[in-house]
């Protein structure tokens, strides 16, 4: 694929389902990838299995509700690398509940990671971007980022925000800096693991059990995105499983 080979791209989320998947579906092509979360031992084992593979790969310890965390996840990359071409925001949470759960603590959360862990994101990636003049935000969003339902309303808002920041960043920032969302449906991963309502992720998981789209599917919709032409800016990619209506 074009476009792809030598490029620096920072993953956020990456010990697991969709941003594991980007990570070596990515380094697969021929990307330097920098590898962010909280479980350093997955980190490790998903960067020793690029290496193994001949890919390259690094990891940094990364909570994005942390603005310093995230700075220096940032600073972390170009010292290894020298530059960052593309950040990947896919960090995510998903405690699916009913707004009378009052489920509080799990909005704080959801709110921390899927937005301000996203802002994060951009405030510590942007100045290397602009510096450069070029630079490719891709922000996962969900197709939660357009519908809501039912348990869903706290996690939409919060993918709703996502596409709203994308969107106006796109529009503030130079033509050369590129900014797009990718929307997954129901794919595989850990995600339905952050809903603590027992009933409720039954639920989820038995309802997703068939037709769910494998993380690579997501990968390999970003690795689209990264292949484009420097002047071709994919603004949105919505993919869901052909089930899912
Ligand atoms: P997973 O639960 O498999 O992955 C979530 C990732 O986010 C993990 O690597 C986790 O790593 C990381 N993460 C969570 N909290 C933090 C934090 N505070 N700091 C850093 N990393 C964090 O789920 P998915 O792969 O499905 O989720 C990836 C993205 O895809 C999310 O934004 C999700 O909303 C979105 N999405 C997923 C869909 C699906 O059906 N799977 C559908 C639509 C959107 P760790 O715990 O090690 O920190």
């Amino acid at each position: 694929m074009e476009n792809i080979q030598g490029k620096v791209i920072a993953v956020t989320g990456a010990s697991s389902g969709i941003g594991e998947a980007i990570a070596r579906h990515l380094s697969g092509l021929g990307a330097k990838v920098v590898l962010g979360a909280r479980r350093t031992d997955k980190l490790q084992r998903i960067t020793d299995d690029i290496a193994e593979k001949g890919g390259v790969a690094a990891y940094r310890k990364l909570d994005v509700t942390q603005p310093d965390a995230m700075k220096a996840f940032v600073d972390f990359t170009v010292a290894e690398f020298g530059t960052i071409d593309v950040f990947v925001n896919n960090a995510g949470l998903m405690p699916l509940s009913m707004i009378n759960s009052y489920k509080i603590g799990e909005w704080h959360k959801m709110i921390d990671v899927n937005i301000k862990g996203i802002l994060h994101g951009i405030a510590a990636t942007l100045p290397v971007f602009e510096q450069k003049d070029s630079g490719q935000f891709i922000n996962i969003t969900s197709v939660g980022d357009r519908w809501v339902g039912p348990t869903s309303t706290v996690y939409s808002a919060t993918k709703f925000a996502v596409r709203a920041i994308s969107e106006g960043l796109r529009q503030e920032v130079s033509e050369n800096i590129r900014v797009t969302i990718v929307a997954p449906g129901a794919t595989e991963s850990e995600l339905a693991e952050t809903i603590s309502d027992p009933a409720l992720k039954k639920l989820a998981i038995e309802k997703f059990r068939t037709n769910l789209l494998p993380a690579e599917a997501i990968a390999k919709a970003v690795a689209y995105v990264v292949s484009q032409p420097g002047d071709v800016d994919v603004n949105e990619l919505v993919v869901r499983p052909t089930a899912q209506k």
